[in-house]
């Protein structure tokens, strides 16, 4: 059998080295399918704080069916959502979502899921203000489908342990940040295949939520807390002058974004 490579193998070890430290996420957050479709919308560019807190108030007025957010008028359900910010676009982009439901899939998610993966993904990918981190979120853990989620934390988390390269400068245009994405997704999902069929998908949505956690408790874009984090042993170790072993911080590439 051939020998997985080095950055395979790290990539496996990486996840060990979270499930460690933290234990499983039970990802994604929400009571059913289209509650994780609903928040994975939400929570495009704001934090999950801000999400929860407009999904408690859809959940407050009764809004969070297919049925209720085709129904409210669009200022009511911007109102409702105000807390997860840029609430008029996301209003917009959830009355898009539902329409092609109600549509194309005759209000039901379990139809719009039906099918091969990359065929779902292109429907997803269609409707307005759906990206790929949004669909792949929606595919992942409301469809069961395995699409990896990649977002900034993995970029800078891959990066910064060169598990990942980049593909030069990741600040220019939009098509090419598709394609790093991409690039990052095939990455992820040629390397994390060892898993058993019946575990793959768990295995896939509890990595990307350990990513996020490792993201936003330790790999800061600025002061980094490696010395703390589960993946420090991928860092070469330097000496302090007091003799102590500390990890040391990589740079990110120039261009990377400091989200
Ligand atoms: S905080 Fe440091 S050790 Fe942890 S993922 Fe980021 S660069 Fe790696």
């Amino acid at each position: 059998m051939k020998r997985a490579s080095k950055t395979t193998r790290a990539l496996r070890r990486a996840y060990d080295l979270m499930y460690s430290a933290h234990g499983h996420q039970h990802w994604w957050p929400g009571d059913t399918p289209f509650e994780i479709c609903v928040g994975a919308i939400l929570t495009q560019n704001t934090a999950w704080t801000n999400v929860e807190k407009a999904i408690a108030n859809l959940k407050r007025a009764k809004a969070i069916s297919v049925r209720r957010i085709h129904e409210l008028p669009h200022a009511e359900l911007a109102e409702l959502i105000r807390p997860a910010g840029y609430f008029n676009i996301k209003a917009d982009r959830l009355k898009c979502f539902v329409q092609v439901l109600v549509k194309d899939h005759n209000s039901s998610l379990k139809k719009l899921f039906n099918g091969q993966t990359p065929a779902i993904r292109e429907r997803l990918l269609n409707i307005k203000g759906i990206g790929p981190e949004t669909a792949d979120s929606m595919l992942l853990y409301a469809g069961d489908h395995h699409s990896f989620v990649i977002d900034a934390y993995t970029k800078r988390i891959f990066q910064r342990h060169h598990w990942w390269k980049g593909e030069g400068d990741q600040g220019k245009a939009k098509a090419h940040n598709a394609s790093e994405y991409d690039s990052l997704q095939r990455l992820c999902e040629n390397s994390l295949t060892h898993k058993p069929e019946d575990q793959l998908l768990d295995y896939w949505q509890d990595y990307h939520a350990q990513i996020v956690v490792v993201g936003k408790d330790y790999c800061k874009t600025r002061n980094p807390d490696c010395e703390h984090c589960p993946l420090k042993e991928f860092l070469p170790n330097r000496k302090t002058q007091a003799g102590r072993l500390i990890p040391t911080i990589p740079a990110l590439h120039p261009n990377s974004k400091t989200t």
